[in-house]
């Protein structure tokens, strides 16, 4: 493994919006943050500051819950037709792709991920949402209720729903796909009528501050989605417990899932979650094994390990146990580590210093209670936050490193003897975000995928996602689900009317 100095240039629309402090969006203004200050953006890819953006606090969330109230009550936005607001959630989805590039390397920048990859995966994924969702903008609709007619005779009454957008929402966002994430919230939010305070990660806000340049652009109006980068303890907060906030939908670790939920009591805002996960990836010996090790392998390492739903647990049936990660251990061996800009590498830095040394005091855990590293070594290179991708084996169930979420390029690879053993191991943690089966038989794979606690089971295949197909968590992974026509239960409320005819 080796860090090259190739790169790819980086276009002139990136480097004049970095070289700028970016100021934050609210109301349809770009402003500073009240306080005056900024917060320094990080190249991961090389731990230097590369670009300052205000720093949201207390009072900026005011304002901007402020401005969105005005939208949702009496701006345009809510005399604006369903097909009207689709058109611009459509508009919107143009933009960004005719920006594809720009967006790419504006995420590779911030993140430390490839610009190819971006482009491929994290720009294309959110231009998808926003067509997606631009097309449920009239879709949306209640019913009419045949009431049973208990306390008066039935035919003196007419009812029915009305499904309407649940108000001005908050949004908090994490880095590991700073972009996709921001769109996976905006767009449902958008297309049901609700007005937005976006909270992008402090590791990563320059995505989603172009993106609300587009979303003017886009013709959506002033107030409707206001953006407010800053630090999780601070903006985060003041967002989340805000008593003018009708709604909050966070994504990040389980941990801030939880303090989310308290600061959220004080008005009983409704709140969706998107956490953390520990997911199980099952090989049983019948797979088809040319396929599953470089998908075990993908499961694990897209995205540098950086994945909620990350396959970081690989139970393998014995008997292919050693060919298996034998198998993930060569692929991790291939892995080429550099900065996004280098088009030959195939594995970028962790997303800051803390990630980089929450990876390694996970490693230590791991070989002070007796694991063994099939692979790599520690950190890599000398500057920048890269650290080498892990095969771990002679784990247990109950260590840390197969319990807790590492939230990096580690697997740790378990045997079973019976299949009817897996089950229980498999869904032996506090997380319930997704996971695998590798096999090929059929019955066998939907079985299991029954049995299994997650709230996505991908079969012979890893990390698919669609726009249409729902996203989310069993247990301590979440509440609600992203995507598909489920996500609009998060941004709308439903509403009896019962007519005495
Ligand atoms: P994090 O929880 O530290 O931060 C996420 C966001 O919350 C950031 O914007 C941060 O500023 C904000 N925040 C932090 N403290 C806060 C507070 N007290 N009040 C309000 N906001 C606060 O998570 P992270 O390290 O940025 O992201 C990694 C985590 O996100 C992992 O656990 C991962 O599994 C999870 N994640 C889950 C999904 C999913 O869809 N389930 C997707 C991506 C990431």
């Amino acid at each position: 493994m080796a860090v090259s100095n190739t790169e790819i240039k980086i276009v002139p629309e990136v480097s004049s919006f970095i070289t700028q402090p970016r100021p934050m969006l609210i109301d349809g203004k770009w402003v500073q943050a009240a306080s005056g200050k900024t917060f320094p953006v990080y190249n991961p890819a090389t731990g230097e500051v590369m670009a300052h953006v205000a720093e949201g606090d207390k009072e900026d969330i005011e304002r901007a819950v402020k401005a969105a109230r005005k939208a949702f009550e009496s701006g345009p936005w809510r005399n604006i037709s369903p097909s009207e607001r689709g058109r611009m959630v459509w508009k919107l989805a143009d933009l960004l792709e005719a920006h594809a590039d720009e967006f790419a390397q504006l995420e590779a920048l911030d993140n430390g991920k490839s610009v190819k990859v971006a482009k491929a995966a994290d720009v294309a994924l959110a231009v998808d949402i926003f067509r997606y969702m631009a097309g449920w903008a009239t879709k949306i609709e209640g019913n009419t209720i045949p009431i049973s007619g208990v306390t008066a005779p039935r035919s003196t009454f007419f009812a029915y729903t009305l499904r309407e957008p649940i108000g001005v929402v908050g949004q908090i966002i994490p880095w590991n796909f700073p972009l996709l994430m921001a769109a996976w919230k905006l767009a449902p939010a958008l297309s049901a009528g609700c007005t937005i305070v976006l909270k992008p990660a402090e590791q990563t806000p320059l995505s989603a501050l172009r993106l609300g340049e587009l979303i003017l652009e886009a013709g959506i109006p002033e107030g409707v989605v206001n953006i407010v980068p800053g630090y999780g303890e601070t903006a985060g907060a003041a967002l989340a417990a805000h008593p003018d906030v009708d709604k909050i939908a966070f994504t990040g670790s389980t941990e801030v899932g939880k303090i989310i939920v308290k600061a959220a009591a004080g008005n009983l805002k409704k709140v969706s979650l998107e956490l953390g996960g520990k997911s199980p990836n099952i090989v049983f010996k019948d797979a088809n094994l040319k396929q599953t090790i470089p998908g075990a392998a993908f499961a694990i390492f897209f995205n540098h390990g950086q994945c909620c739903n990350a396959g970081s647990r690989l139970y393998i049936e014995q008997g292919v146990f050693d060919e298996v990660v034998e198998g993930v251990a060569e692929e991790a061996q291939k892995i080429k580590l550099g900065s996004g800009f280098d088009p030959t590498a195939t594995m970028g830095p962790l997303v800051s210093d803390e990630q980089l040394n929450r990876v390694c005091g996970y490693l230590e855990s791991g070989f002070s209670q007796g694991a063994r590293a099939l692979t790599g070594g520690k950190r890599f290179g000398e500057k920048g936050y890269f650290v080498e991708p892990k095969v771990l084996v002679d784990a247990k169930q109950d260590m840390k490193v197969v319990q807790e979420e590492i939230f990096g390029p580690v697997v740790v690879a378990i045997p079973f003897k019976d299949p009817n053993e897996i089950m229980p191991l498999a869904n032996d943690t506090t997380y319930g975000l997704a996971a695998g089966i590798w096999t090929n038989d059929i019955s066998k794979a939907h079985r299991f995928a029954a049995r299994l606690r997650a709230g996505t089971v991908w079969i012979n295949s890893y990390s698919v996602f669609d726009a249409a197909l729902p996203f989310g968590g069993y247990k301590q992974s979440g509440w609600g689900r992203e995507m598909g026509h489920e996500v609009l239960e998060n941004y709308t409320e439903v509403k009896s009317v019962c007519i005495g005819l």
